[in-house]
């Protein structure tokens, strides 16, 4: 089993979260929202070989998950706001938060696949 080294793969990931090229830190890694651009503006390098599948959406949850419940359970035991509100207010920052952490996400994957080697053809084996 062949082994990155460490800075290799927080390289990667960096770079991901930065939505960049992984291979050269400078491309933009998605041409949309989430579509992740077929070559590389800067490199040419295909980072559409990278699979991210479920991982994004699972990180993403947890990660809003674990900030806005505790926040809205905070705000309603020390405000007493109507639950209705509450649920709104909370339920809009979610969304919002949501839309923001998942390219972040979708990136990092990205850079991790690009930093350890993964890609589509060797994911399905
Ligand atoms: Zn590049």
């Amino acid at each position: 089993m062949a082994t990155t080294e460490p800075s290799k793969i927080g390289l990667g990931i960096r770079r991901g979260l930065a939505q960049r090229c992984p291979q050269c830190g400078k491309g933009r890694l998605f041409r949309s929202f989430l579509k992740v651009a077929e070559s590389c503006e800067a490199c040419g390098a295909d980072n559409t070989r990278y699979p991210s599948d479920d991982a994004p959406p699972y990180l993403t949850v947890i990660i809003v998950g674990h900030v806005i419940l505790p926040l809205a359970i905070l705000s309603y035991e020390a405000w007493l706001p109507h639950m209705w509100l509450n649920l709104a207010i909370w339920t809009s920052i979610a969304i919002l938060m949501t839309l923001a952490t998942l390219p972040l996400m979708k990136g990092a994957v990205v850079g991790f696949a690009w930093a350890t080697g993964v890609t589509r053809e060797t994911a399905r084996q």
